[in-house]
């Protein structure tokens, strides 16, 4: 059993540089949990209260039902990885895997099979003796990761643990995380990266950190369809969403807006008599703007700017309407577009409409 449970949690430093409020989350034994968010919102502050190299200053922190806001680190069984293994240079892979539990008075025998143990998990075991030098980034990485196993800790904290490694193995050693994961069903993974694909690829729900609270909390796909504020509708996804203001003038099942300039879109998402006239962003995905067929659209501008990525191009566009540069994502190559117009519209059931930062869906099926 490793379940979290974060009951309005606050972090003031030094009794005056208030950085987080109101956490509250709950963790189950088993789940993989990615903490996402800007750069300084929080989230390493967040883990290491966790782990208890910061102190809680507000709030409860409990696992298993245990107050653990004044327990000590080594108590709370829980190991950190950090983005920079700091491994021991001068020990062999078995040594800095076995150091913690030398000092903690464990048997040779007790070593040998957590070592054994770990380095299987991690596929380490041709590795065993040599020094970090004569290894990768990935698998230096995967020594840092075979250190936290070897004391089986209820729970793992990650803490951008990627970062330093280059693309390939970036990619390489998250199937690994996932695999690490599959093969410790039990234990239970916090994870922070600022890594879109990491997050979407390996969280069972991923926490979006802003403004010193929870923007959202879900599962990726819930993030990505049904974000619940315009926050979360722009910071997940890559590029991200398109907003677009305008007004409500017809409500009901579907809601018809009358956008900035003329013309209107129509969206999927339900409304009440009470919302006539309500100002409204229509959000549209890049990979959801498609070509217009009939005479409705939503943007229309000259492309400014393409990025063929090879399975998708990316065209940039200042539109007609809206005040931000317009961004769409189509499959395949589609350099030629440069220079051009194009007039796009949502594909079906893809608009998303946000009042007051809030999405609307959202309200509609019940949320906040
Ligand atoms: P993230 O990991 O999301 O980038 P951090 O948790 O590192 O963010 O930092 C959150 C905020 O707390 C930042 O504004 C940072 O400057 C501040 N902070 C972090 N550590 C300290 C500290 N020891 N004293 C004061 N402020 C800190
Ligand atoms: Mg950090």
């Amino acid at each position: 059993m490793a379940d979290l449970k974060l009951t309005d949690v606050e972090k003031t430093y030094a009794g005056k540089i208030n950085v987080l409020n109101n956490i509250n989350l709950e963790i189950k034994t088993g789940e993989l949990i990615v903490f996402v968010g800007p750069s300084g919102c929080g989230k390493s502050t967040l883990l290491r209260m966790i782990a208890g190299l910061e102190k809680v200053t507000g709030g409860t922190l409990e696992i298993d039902g245990q107050r653990m806001n004044d327990v000590p680190p080594a108590q709370r069984g829980i190991a950190m990885v950090f983005q920079s293994y700091a491994l021991y240079p001068h020990m062999t892979v078995r040594d800095n895997m076995a150091f913690a539990l030398k000092i903690a008075g464990k048997s040779k025998d007790e070593i040998n099979a957590a070592v054994t143990r770990a380095a299987n998990i991690l596929q380490l075991g041709d590795y065993l003796d040599r020094l970090p030098k004569a290894l990768s980034g990935g698998q230096r990485q995967r020594v840092a990761i075979g250190r936290a196993i070897v004391r089986d800790p209820k729970v793992y904290l990650f803490d951008e643990p990627l970062s330093n490694l280059d693309a390939a193995l970036r990619v390489a050693t998250r199937i690994e995380i996932a695999q690490l994961k599959e093969a410790m069903p039990n234990s239970t993974m916090i994870y922070v990266t600022h890594d879109q694909v990491e997050a979407m690829t390996l969280a069972s729900r991923i926490v979006v950190l802003a403004n010193k609270g929870i923007a959202q909390v879900g599962t990726p796909l819930d993030l990505y369809e049904r974000p619940e504020n315009e926050f979360v509708a722009q910071f997940i996804g890559s590029p991200a969403m398109n907003l677009l203001p305008g007004e409500v003038i017809e409500t009901g099942a579907q809601t018809t807006v009358r956008l900035d300039g003329e013309g209107i879109a129509v969206s999927d998402v339900p409304t009440t008599p009470g919302d006539m006239g309500l100002k409204v962003n229509v959000g549209v995905r890049p990979e959801d703007l498609v070509a217009a067929d009939g005479d409705a659209y939503l943007y229309d501008g000259k492309v400014n700017i393409t990025e063929a990525l090879g399975e998708v191009t990316l065209l940039y566009f200042e539109a007609e309407r809206g005040r931000d540069p317009v961004v769409a994502k189509l499959p395949g190559i589609h350099q030629d577009k440069r220079g051009g117009l194009v007039r796009l519209n949502a594909a079906p059931g893809k608009v998303h409409l946000f009042a007051g930062g809030k999405s609307l869906l959202y309200r509609a099926q019940g949320g906040a």
